[in-house]
């Protein structure tokens, strides 16, 4: 009994680390994720945070982890995905508080003029002024029909709707918003190439071509080897196709570590020791191939703070939202209470 409490003393006083994950540094019309945050409000975190003096590089963190120490309340910034924001705004906002950062990148868009998959659908169904009444595909290789109804045209009211939506916690709120979560679930978890098969066949459905925003394209090569020589900043791996690495087989998982791995090094000249998982998404598997594949440590999204007992492959991390600097404050510290 005296042992088990001593057990629970001991961890309730281990010092603790915070990852913390932002995407977008941006202001998009529609954030359905949540993973945009705004210039001002980013550069209210980082004016808190330079003050409080404790922000670390990630790989300073994963060493001490692995030496099974943590210095108490150290924080390491990341992004992940790889978006051509990280670079233009959030890049100067740190050089200007002197904070270190980690960017992890998802290899397969560097250097195209393409959006991510998802942002693209997002772009067809929720705010596509005109679309065909019916949707009909084969999907898995069943048919599937799904009916627009009136919302084929698209109103002011639908574009409200949607720019409030909050997909990750709310029921979608039109017959649109369902048929996007439908295709999009249907679609995470398919290898890229037919990714992009059933892409082609949504964009030829709604009678649009293969277009990308500016704000939501990747970093172009040469920001990427900027950032990797700068002495804040590193490059991690956040796989090829950003694969929900857990719903594949281990052969699948090892050439999306590798080949990501692999086109970062040769494009930085830096060694790639940190990988984070696509949606936060892996399996025993996927601890595995990040070690074959050479990774040190990699960050999942577990809401949870890094402790010296800490495993190196699932390290937790907390997603950063679109917060004023106060409200910013608050959240660490209630980050930093966590078991
Ligand atoms: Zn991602």
């Amino acid at each position: 009994m005296r042992k088990g409490l001593l057990h629970i003393l001991n961890r309730l006083l281990d010092p603790k680390a915070l990852v913390l994950m932002y995407h977008r540094i941006a202001t998009p019309a529609a954030d359905i994720w949540g993973i945009a945050v705004s210039p001002e409000n980013f550069e209210q975190h980082l004016k808190l945070l330079r003050n409080r003096g404790n922000v670390v590089p990630l790989r300073d963190l994963v060493k001490d982890v692995k030496q099974g120490k943590v210095r108490r309340n150290s924080i390491a910034i990341t992004f992940d995905d790889g978006y051509t924001d990280n670079f233009t705004v959030a890049r100067p906002l740190l050089e200007k508080y002197q904070l270190p950062a980690t960017f992890f990148i998802t290899s397969g868009n560097i250097g195209k003029e393409e959006e991510f998959w998802w942002d693209e659908l997002e772009h067809i169904l929720l705010f596509a002024p005109q679309l065909p009444q019916i949707f009909m595909a084969k999907l898995s290789d069943s048919p599937f029909t799904f009916d627009l109804q009136a919302e084929a045209s698209l109103t002011e009211e639908l574009q409200q709707h949607h720019r409030r939506w909050d997909a990750s916690n709310d029921a979608p709120p039109t017959l649109r918003a369902r048929l996007f979560f439908l295709l999009w679930q249907q679609l995470k978890p398919l290898p890229q190439p037919e990714q992009e098969t059933q892409m082609q066949i949504i964009r030829e459905w709604a009678g649009v071509p293969v277009s990308a925003r500016p704000g939501y394209i990747c970093m172009a090569p040469t920001q990427l080897q900027e950032l990797s020589q700068h002495k804040l900043f590193d490059v991690g791996a956040h796989t090829v196709s950003h694969a929900a690495l857990g719903m594949h087989n281990l052969a699948v998982q090892q050439k999306e570590l590798l080949d990501s791995r692999q086109f970062l090094s040769a494009l930085t000249g830096a060694d790639i020791p940190l990988l984070a998982y696509p949606y936060g998404n892996y399996n025993n598997w996927t601890l595995e191939a990040a070690a074959n594949t050479g990774f040190a440590a990699a960050v999942t999204t577990e809401e949870k703070a890094v402790t010296r007992r800490s495993g190196a492959y699932r390290l937790g991390r907390v997603q950063v939202k679109n917060m004023s600097g106060q409200a910013f404050a608050a959240q660490l510290q209630q980050w930093q209470r966590k078991p």
